[in-house]
């Protein structure tokens, strides 16, 4: 396996070319909930309870935990009274009811973006409408999304004929559907359910719910993919946005690796290439890119331009 910084690397390859995607890393959204924890430790002091990861970056998770903040996957496990904020992926009602009775003050630190997908099942729950969800069984924000309303989840990545539909889904082809999708999805997989949603449900009202950032960075790594001989994707193995990142790249044909930093680089994925490809997931800290760049020694870096990104979001009001 590699090794950070020692030269190590340089043995097995010779790295010409590293080309930089963009736009990579941190997300409004992220930025926000990052923000949000920095902001309470300051005004409140340790200990800040966060209920589920932050971010689904490991880095960030550990960052914030050295400075007081303490992560736990349940409302149950905070102490009474105190202060917690929820994740930036969007919780269920219940975790909030979970908390008044506990007497938590919550600071809820979803994204924006999210919380326009929560309202919108809301209201096609309201308008009488079956609302379905293209998502990720498991992930987090399915989870918080699920709990909106009463819907049924499309896994994105198979076709709608291979879903384990349930008798829930046994619904005559002109019944009133709208569609919503998680932010963190591949557009392309994405499209391909929704086809599928459409062709049974010809009159589904069909929200995409692909987030800017995912697919800004999504663009592109296609872009990029193209230009290099193998494709790193720095971030975590549970953050949707990064696997999303890798399996675009490995669409558009070149090998493909998630990793979470230079410790994790194989040097027998480099063998033979000369050109690297880098990006980074909205949850990914720029650190990190700048430490997997300085493990590949390349040559020469090379910045590609992509979508301008000028979006940022204000902290919830009770930190205002
Ligand atoms: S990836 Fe998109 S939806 Fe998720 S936090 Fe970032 S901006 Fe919000």
């Amino acid at each position: 396996m590699g090794r950070r910084g020692d030269g190590a690397l340089r043995e097995d390859y010779k790295m010409v070319e590293v080309v930089l995607s963009s736009p990579r890393g941190f997300c409004a959204g992220v930025v926000r909930a990052i923000d949000v924890v920095e902001e309470c430790l300051q005004r409140f002091g340790p200990p800040v309870y966060v209920k589920h990861q932050i971010v689904h970056n490991p880095y960030v998770v550990a960052e914030l935990e050295q400075k007081g903040a303490i992560t736990v996957e349940e409302v149950d496990e905070v102490p009474d009274g105190s202060l917690v904020v929820f994740s930036a992926h969007g919780s269920p009602p219940e975790d909030f009811e979970k908390a008044a009775e506990r007497n938590l003050r919550v600071i809820d630190a979803v994204c924006p973006l999210v919380t326009r997908v929560h309202n919108e099942a809301k209201k096609y729950h309201r308008e009488g409408k079956k609302v379905l969800l293209v998502g990720h069984h498991g992930h987090q924000e399915v989870r918080g999304t699920m709990g909106q309303a009463p819907m049924t989840l499309i896994n994105d990545s198979a076709p709608l004929s291979e879903q384990d539909v349930s008798a829930d889904m046994d619904w005559p082809a002109d019944s009133e559907i709208a569609v919503i999708t998680q932010t963190t999805l591949s557009v392309g997989d994405t499209a391909t359910a929704i086809g599928a949603i459409q062709e049974r449900f010809p009159g589904a009202v069909v929200r995409n719910d692909i987030c800017y950032a995912t697919t800004n960075r999504q663009d592109a790594v296609t872009q990029m993919a193209g230009l290099v001989d193998v494709v790193l994707v720095i971030g975590a193995q549970n953050s949707s946005n990064c696997n999303r990142l890798r399996e675009v790249a490995e669409a558009n044909g070149t090998p493909a690796y998630l990793i979470n930093g230079p410790d994790e680089i194989n040097p027998d994925w480099l063998v033979g290439c000369q050109r690297a490809g880098i990006t980074s997931g909205a949850s990914t800290p720029e650190v990190l890119v700048e430490a997997v760049i300085d493990a590949l020694d390349p040559e020469k870096v090379t910045f590609l331009e992509g979508a301008e990104e000028d979006i940022t979001f204000t902290l919830p009001r009770e930190l205002r």
